[in-house]
């Protein structure tokens, strides 16, 4: 299993990470997409200053995702080396991952007419082929390295054990949800930044929430759901026919 570790001590904010992911991503980027500091359907990672501090938000690849458990259709799956990943081609758009993602991740496109559920995908690709992540790549100070998540995390602790003074006694993602892909360290509060740092209860608990608070999950709402991505294709191909039979009239 691999994995990403941030170590926002040694970050800089020079916000390469963010750049190359975009580069990667094929996302615009611009000073006005630098400023923000919250991921969006645009940006899959952004570097967050407290002060003094930095913090990276990032989908966190969660070893058990409450986004893919909760998808009727399969379209979030955590695969073996570690990223969790998406496919818009089976998802229809119900956006139970974003009601169930515990760290507030995956973003809707909604000014799109085919809209998608866009999240970091841990540069599945890359790592597949046995290379890094783009922003790993990209980082000018090592502070976001990727390797196997075992030898990381050793790392993390030896880090905070040599000097604990600098760093926060706890390695995020290390028992958060149940383990995630990505570890962080900070020197800084994890609350800090806004991040999530309670998780009284077990995952499935999560899940089961969740699921409990969208009334006839599986019944009724996945098949009104269904059916509208289902009458929004088709209008969609009636449309494209209809175009096509004008052009060949004209
Ligand atoms: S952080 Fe959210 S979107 Fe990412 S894997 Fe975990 S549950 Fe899924
Ligand atoms: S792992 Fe890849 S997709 Fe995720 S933030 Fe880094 S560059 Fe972007
Ligand atoms: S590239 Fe590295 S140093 Fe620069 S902002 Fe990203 S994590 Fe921090």
């Amino acid at each position: 299993m691999k994995a990403l570790l941030y170590d926002a001590t040694l970050c800089i904010g020079c916000k390469q990470c963010e750049q190359a992911c975009a580069s990667e991503n094929h996302l615009a980027y611009d000073d006005k997409v630098a400023a923000q500091e919250t991921t969006s359907a645009y940006k899959y990672t952004a570097v967050v200053q407290r002060g003094e501090a930095y913090m990276r938000r990032i989908c966190m690849h969660c070893e058990d995702p409450t986004c893919a458990s909760v998808c009727p259709v399969g379209a979030l799956t955590k695969t073996a080396l570690g990223p969790v990943t998406y496919d818009g081609d089976k998802c229809m758009g119900c956006r139970y991952c974003m009601a169930a993602c515990p760290f507030g991740v995956p973003k809707y496109e909604w000014d799109k007419l085919d809209p998608r559920v866009r999240k970091c995908s841990l540069c599945e690709k890359r790592v597949s082929a046995g290379g890094v992540t783009a922003c790993t790549e990209a980082c000018p100070t090592a502070a976001t390295k990727f390797g196997d998540r075992d030898a990381l995390l050793a790392e993390a602790h030896e880090r905070i054990k040599a000097e604990p003074g600098k760093y926060q006694p706890v390695v995020f993602g290390e028992h958060e949800v149940g383990g995630t892909s990505v570890l962080m360290l900070s020197g800084a509060p994890f609350a800090t930044f806004d991040m999530r740092t309670s998780f009284n209860e077990e995952l499935p608990i999560l899940t089961y929430r969740v699921l409990s608070r969208i009334p006839d999950f599986v019944g009724l709402g996945t098949v009104l759901l269904a059916g509208t991505w289902w009458i929004t294709k088709r209008r969609e191909e009636v449309a494209a026919a209809e175009e096509k039979e004008k052009t060949h009239e004209d």
